[in-house]
């Protein structure tokens, strides 16, 4: 039964192999020729980077972490209004709303602000649509990431990772910087 299928269509073509030399028995040439590459990819330009050490230009565009914004004297511009959370498609915002008191309007702008303000970064999609939604342009997107982490609950961003001049600064470093 040996040849049947060369007999029976007459199209199967007998190649002759060629005879390697002691070399490409060993494999020589392919080993030199893949470490030709590998040391030419050496003094190529690297495709990687060091994050975080080394932090790669985004675009202005950017949609990275959030930041809740201060009016120009200081004064937490966020009123607690809600719309951002409505308008969240992730249902990652959470607030509770609190009212100012008598001497806090150097804090809040408005006789009503956000007591507490979370964002789970886990949830978050980065959209924007929260920054759209906001009527007193008081949060907006940076072209920022957020840490990576090891625990859960470090991807809830409370007030004191957003808010303007918290501590947020000192552990997002901006990517543009
Ligand atoms: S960027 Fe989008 S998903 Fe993230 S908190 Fe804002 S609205 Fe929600
Ligand atoms: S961030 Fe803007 S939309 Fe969201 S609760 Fe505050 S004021 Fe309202």
């Amino acid at each position: 039964m040996e040849g049947q299928g060369y007999l029976l269509t007459g199209r199967a073509k007998v190649l002759d192999r060629p005879r390697l030399s002691w070399a490409e028995k060993m494999y020589l040439p392919a080993i030199v020729g893949g470490l030709s590459v590998t040391i030419k990819h050496l003094f190529r330009r690297k495709a990687t980077v060091q994050f975080p050490e080394q932090k790669r230009p985004v675009p202005i565009s950017y949609r990275g972490l959030h930041v809740l914004k201060r009016d120009e004297n200081g004064a937490e511009r966020c009123t607690a209004c809600g719309l951002c959370a409505v308008a969240c498609p992730a249902e990652a915002i959470t607030m509770e709303a609190g009212e100012r008191k008598p001497g806090e309007e150097h804090l809040y702008r408005e006789e009503k602000y956000a007591i507490k303000y979370e964002i789970n970064m886990l949830r978050c999609i980065f959209c924007g649509l929260c920054e759209e939604a906001c009527p007193k342009e008081a949060i907006f997107l940076e072209p920022t990431f957020a840490p990576a982490g090891f625990d859960r609950n470090d991807f809830i961003y409370g007030k004191d990772r957003l808010l303007e001049g918290s501590k947020r600064e000192e552990i997002i470093p901006p990517l543009t910087s």
